[in-house]
């Protein structure tokens, strides 16, 4: 393992964290806590229109939510900031510069209208389209001419030929040749740098040391390999995550349902979950082993066990790992994720019903699959005017004459209960119904309708001993006022 890795997440501030991000934000993290290193969040947010400071908020906000904390940063500050894009010109343009100087980088003046005749020219021969760097043959009389009419020439970096290529972390050993990459446009008309003269830039004065990220940028790493090449800057470690595909094997698309951190917050999906159902979409610890905390996977995280194959998005698996995350809890953490549903969803859970609550969660803990369950599957516990629909009785073998007298007779004894616990009440209930005659269903039914206003619910007695004996008393009479009207 490396030790003390610098490693960064360069969001733009979308407002909130998709998911791919979110993962190249957790396997970074979990290679700096792992090295002893440091993680650092630089806001790329160079497209200023996009960008403000409450979107800015939202990146936080997400990574926070999936406790991964980061060591230098826009608002935390650090030794090499600025940590955002848009106030790190300086050193973009310095970067400029030393290519121009070099003659790495050339003014390109030629005209939009003149690139996109080249591009149609290409196409229509049947070729990818692609800029030739006529800018770079211009004569000095063409470019004093054009500077007159006022072309703003931006600036391209010239790609050249011969071979560039990198080790990566995860593919391996890459290489093309730079003849296949057109000159790109690295710092526009006003002097503003681009993506890839940026990331260089920043990557090189922040002493990154591994640059960790999607292998939809595998493309623009040649160029970066470039830009370092030229400025005679050492490149950092470079390493892919392998793309992210839906089951039908295409790029993830809105089709496919969220894929924001916000949505699943939202969709009562736990952080430990996300962050498991993560670290999947693309690693693997080699055995059977499915369930791993964030600080387990700080241990066994490594690059070398990321697959090159794509990773295919599966919201069941995050079905299931929440699932298995939610009935992982002890009462007390699962009673404190849930309590903001619960009362978001309308639960009056005051202060004195903490132990209430908890102990009603704790019999719907096998069956809440999203915190979202919560108020729906527990709202029962806390409706003080339920009003059982009696038509959820089937009256199969028992009209309802008969149903009511036997509800009659459990008020009767739920009344004279001495102890109203689990027990007790089985005791009653199954003795209640050997001497009725009735099969225990037939008579445990109506009851879980009537103290319930539901057939599917938690085991009945221990439903009953939570509820306790007044909530039930006011059920049954209720139940039977109905049967009887
Ligand atoms: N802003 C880029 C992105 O979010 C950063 C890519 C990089 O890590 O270099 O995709």
């Amino acid at each position: 393992m490396t030790s003390g890795m610098r490693v960064r997440m360069a969001p733009s501030p979308t407002g909130d964290i998709h998911i791919g991000n979110a993962r190249t934000a957790l396997m970074n993290y979990l290679l700096a806590r792992q090295s002893g290193g440091t993680f650092i969040l630089r806001v790329e947010d160079t497209d200023r229109e996009r960008s403000d400071a409450q979107k800015e908020a939202g990146i936080y906000d997400g990574l926070r939510w999936l406790s991964l904390d980061w060591d230098e940063g826009p608002n935390v500050g650090g030794p090499y900031g600025p940590y955002r894009q848009s106030e790190r010109h300086d050193v973009h343009r310095e970067a400029i510069e030393a290519l121009l100087a070099s003659d790495a980088a050339y003014y390109d003046y030629t005209t939009a209208e003149e690139r996109a005749a080249e591009r149609e020219a290409q196409i229509a021969r049947g070729q990818t389209p692609r800029y030739s760097g006529s800018g770079r043959s211009l004569t000095s009389a063409q470019i004093a001419e054009r500077q007159a009419a006022g072309v703003v020439p931006a600036v391209r970096f010239a790609s050249g030929s011969g071979a560039v290529g990198f080790e990566d972390g995860v593919f391996g050993p890459l290489e093309t040749d730079a003849s296949e990459i057109e000159d790109f446009v690295i710092a526009r008309g006003d002097g503003t740098a681009l993506y890839n003269m940026a990331v260089v830039a920043d990557d090189h004065s922040m002493a990154i040391t591994h640059v960790v990220r999607g292998a939809d940028h595998t493309s623009n790493t040649f160029r970066q390999v470039l830009l370092y090449r030229a400025l005679g800057w050492e490149p950092p470690n470079f390493a892919h995550l392998p793309l992210l595909l839906n089951k039908r094997r295409q790029k993830l698309s809105k089709r496919d349902g969220s894929q924001w951190l916000g949505e699943y917050r939202a969709q009562g999906y736990l952080p430990e979950a996300v962050v498991n159902f993560m670290v999947f979409l693309g690693w693997s610890p080699g055995d059977e082993r499915e369930l791993f905390s964030l600080d387990e996977l700080v241990d066994e995280f490594s690059l070398e066990r990321v697959n090159r194959a794509d990773a295919v998005y599966d919201v069941q698996r995050l079905d299931h790992f929440n699932g298995v995350w939610l009935r992982r809890f002890d009462m007390d953490t699962l009673a404190e994720r849930a309590l903001p549903f619960a009362r978001a969803g309308g639960l009056p859970v005051d202060e004195t019903q903490q132990d209430y609550f908890q102990q009603a969660l704790a019999l719907e803990q096998e069956r809440i699959s999203h915190l979202t369950d919560v108020p729906d599957m527990m709202g029962f516990f806390f409706d003080k005017d339920l009003d059982p629909d009696v038509e959820l009785i089937r009256f199969r073998r028992h009209d309802r004459a008969e149903t009511a007298a036997a509800l009659k007779t459990v008020e009767g004894l739920v009344r004279e209960l001495p102890e109203f616990s689990i027990g007790a009440i089985e005791t009653m209930l199954r003795g209640l119904a050997e001497r009725l005659g009735w099969k225990t269903g037939d008579l445990f039914m109506p009851i879980r309708i009537a103290v319930t206003g539901r057939r599917a619910t938690p085991p009945l007695f221990e439903t009953m001993a939570v509820l306790g004996r007044e909530r039930c008393l006011v059920r049954l009479q209720r139940a039977r006022a109905k049967l009887t009207a």
